[in-house]
């Protein structure tokens, strides 16, 4: 007789004071990893041209490759062609509504999500659960680093419905052992303030809201609730400010949402390689560059019932292989920004983040929360033109504050520009991403 109701739905209990969540892969041996991810591949191969998976099978017989032997190990991947989110897009709209790239049966997949991209149709994304428990147990091996254990009440404001990112930051919280309290993200200050108020109620130790952290600071101080009633503190997660770009987190839900995580001893985040080969690659070539350079994020996942096979995020990523003192075993990888976001202007090149990085160092602008906005330079020799809001406490000359941001962000981009002062809530709130870049 089966016993219902005896199924364990987390992973089995860890003594809180081991160093690794799982130390069996994270301190694997680099050669007996890539014998891994070399085993995985091919099975992963093997599955594309015998299932088929008519996408990639098209992909491969067109490089000429019909046997998962024909790619001998990782040297060999760079035949492989590259898959783009617009192959994704047009293989859904030409045999809606799945596309002809699904490795599994949709109906086996317990879970949809839908991508957040603001150009075309939104494709779909669906976990098994097995795929749901392979990214629960990335993100754990990442919130283990951090020093988060199971017993620890978590928060966050994610966007539900359609979009999947929510459900599973959600179930990944649950699945470590973490109390979740799940707000409504603060697209509105009355939706802000139900979260606000609930922490004043269960303050959370882990209060990570990311893109929407600012909304929350912004909208506390309207209401004269003290953030740290709510629990609201900037923590900083480890291993931001070591090297330049910032640690490769996710490759997006799409694809790995928890593909690694830093551990803040040095630069980049440990890669999950069991489960994926992260590559910096030249387009130009289609080949890796060397280790520590910058080239597009391609990503393979290995494992899944689901699978991507060599996926270009178009984002730029670098890998790095040096030894690391943590003892983990893995490659590490910077994050370098989605090439959408990278801008040019006065013959400099950098990424709109960048602009609010270099804003932040003007008190003036800096609370409640930074908001601005760039209009797209249609001239590229152009002076840039930035709009800001005056934040809390600012000088009352807008002329100096305009002249500081300036000065900051020619200190930080090199690039000169026009800086109109704003003020507070002029320009529009998202409870998620905020639109930063708009059309002149
Ligand atoms: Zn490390």
């Amino acid at each position: 007789m089966p016993s219902y109701g005896s199924e364990i739905m987390g992973p089995p209990e860890r003594d809180p004071t081991q160093r690794y969540w799982d130390p069996g892969i994270q301190t694997m041996p680099a050669d007996a990893l890539r014998a891994l991810q070399e085993e995985r591949l091919n099975r992963l191969l093997a599955r594309v041209l015998g299932t088929p998976v008519a996408l990639f099978t098209r992909k491969l017989r067109a490089a000429g490759i019909t046997s998962p032997n024909d790619i001998g190990g990782l040297d060999d991947l760079h035949a492989v062609p590259l898959t783009t989110k617009q192959d994704l897009r047009d293989s859904e709209a030409s045999a809606p509504p799945w596309g002809d790239y699904r490795f599994a049966d949709p109906r086996a997949a317990v879970r949809l999500g839908t991508s957040t991209g603001t150009t075309g149709t939104p494709t779909i994304t669906l976990w098994t659960r097995h795929d749901l428990w392979l990214e629960y147990e990335s993100a754990a091996r990442t919130w283990w680093r951090y020093g988060y254990r199971p017993g620890m009440i978590a928060t966050h404001a994610h966007p539900a419905y359609l979009y999947g990112g929510g459900a599973l930051l959600s179930g990944a919280y649950e699945y470590f052992g973490l109390l979740n309290i799940w707000v409504p993200p603060p697209d509105t200050d009355e939706a802000a303030e139900v979260g606000l108020r609930f922490w004043t109620r269960v303050k959370p130790d882990i209060p990570f809201m990311g893109f929407s952290t600012g909304r929350f600071f912004e909208v506390a101080s309207k209401l004269g609730i003290d953030p740290l009633d709510a629990g609201l503190e900037f923590k900083g997660l480890p291993g931001f400010g070591l090297g330049k770009g910032m640690p490769l987190m996710t490759a997006g839900a799409e694809c790995y949402a928890y593909v690694g995580g830093a551990c803040g001893q040095s630069p980049g985040a440990h890669l999950c390689e069991d489960w994926a080969i992260v590559q910096a690659v030249d387009p130009a070539t289609d080949r890796d560059v060397p280790d520590g350079e910058w080239g597009n994020l391609v990503v393979t996942t290995l494992d899944r019932d689901n699978g991507l096979l060599r996926y270009d995020l178009e984002e730029a990523c670098a890998v790095m292989r040096e030894p690391c003192p943590c003892g983990e075993t893995s490659a590490r990888a910077l994050w370098g920004g989605r090439f959408s976001d990278l801008m040019s202007a006065q013959g400099k090149r950098f990424q709109v983040s960048e602009i609010e990085s270099a804003l932040r160092l003007v008190p003036d602008v800096c609370e409640p929360s930074v908001e601005w906005q760039l209009l797209r330079p249609r001239d590229p020799s152009a002076r840039l033109d930035i709009r800001v809001e005056r934040g809390s406490g600012a000088s009352n000359d807008d002329e100096l504050v305009a002249k500081r941001c300036a000065e900051a962000i020619a200190g930080a981009l090199g690039v000169d520009a026009i800086v109109t002062v704003l003020d507070r809530e002029t320009i529009p709130r998202s409870g998620y991403k905020a639109t930063r870049v708009v059309e002149p």
